[in-house]
């Protein structure tokens, strides 16, 4: 099967999200055709994306002339006006893109892009969300759920882990988490093994089940 991942990728809709999505896409050396239909923000981005189009992602001839239907990827990234987030990704649709990614800003507007044919929903504000409160409410630096229950936290070791071997705390039985790697200040990031001790100011990357991880994090 041919790797599309660096295929040439068009960019829906210029707001902080898209826009972030875009410049990042062309700094890892996608090709990107980025569109807007506020020709204000198109201007302002022009000298940083080489393609780059003032047009109505709802308008199906606009979508034609630009080239859109020659495109394997697509990212719709209108989110608050979900009419035009809706219309569009049914467009995308319609001109056979095979890789649709839309933005949704509800569980509800994700659901409905879904059922139209979008291939992936993404929902940035709810998962930054969920992902915030798990560091203001908690001990944790970093929370990253990476599978519907399953997670990695970024957080110090409680204390009954430091100066004792993570072979010798049975953390695996007693917690069911597993440490993934440490990192000592100043120092880099090292895989764990049975044989590592913890300090009190060292950082842990440690996975497992979202409970789990949550449980250990309150220790
Ligand atoms: P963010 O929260 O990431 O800033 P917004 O939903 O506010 O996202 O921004 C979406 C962008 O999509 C805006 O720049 C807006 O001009 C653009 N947009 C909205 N509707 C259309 C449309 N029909 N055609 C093209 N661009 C659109």
């Amino acid at each position: 099967m041919a790797d599309r991942r660096h295929d040439p990728v068009v960019v829906i809709g210029l707001g902080r999200f898209g826009s972030s999505l875009a410049l990042e896409l062309a700094e890892q050396g996608t090709e990107v055709l980025a569109v807007d239909h506020r020709p204000k923000i198109v201007q302002a981005l022009a000298g940083q994306l080489t393609h780059i189009a003032t047009a109505d992602s709802t308008d199906i001839e606009a979508l034609r002339q630009l080239g859109v239907p020659d495109f394997y990827r697509a990212v719709v990234a209108i989110g608050s006006d979900i009419e035009a987030s809706i219309l569009t990704t049914s467009l995308l649709v319609e001109l056979g893109i095979d890789d649709i990614w839309a933005k949704a800003i509800s569980r509800q507007h994700g659901r409905i892009l879904e059922r139209i044919g979008a291939h992936h929903v993404v929902l940035p504000e709810h998962d930054m969300g969920e992902r915030v409160a798990h560091l203001v409410a908690g001990r944790m630096l970093d929370y990253i759920q990476v599978d519907e229950n399953f997670a990695l936290a970024k957080t110090h070791p409680p204390r009954e882990l430091v100066g004792v071997s993570l072979g010798e705390t049975r953390l695996r039985s007693k917690y069911a988490v597993t440490v993934v790697c440490v990192k000592s200040p100043g120092e880099d990031f090292t895989y764990a093994t049975t044989d590592t001790v913890l300090r009190y100011d060292d950082i842990i990357i440690v996975a497992g089940r979202v409970d789990k991880v949550e449980r250990f994090a309150e220790l």
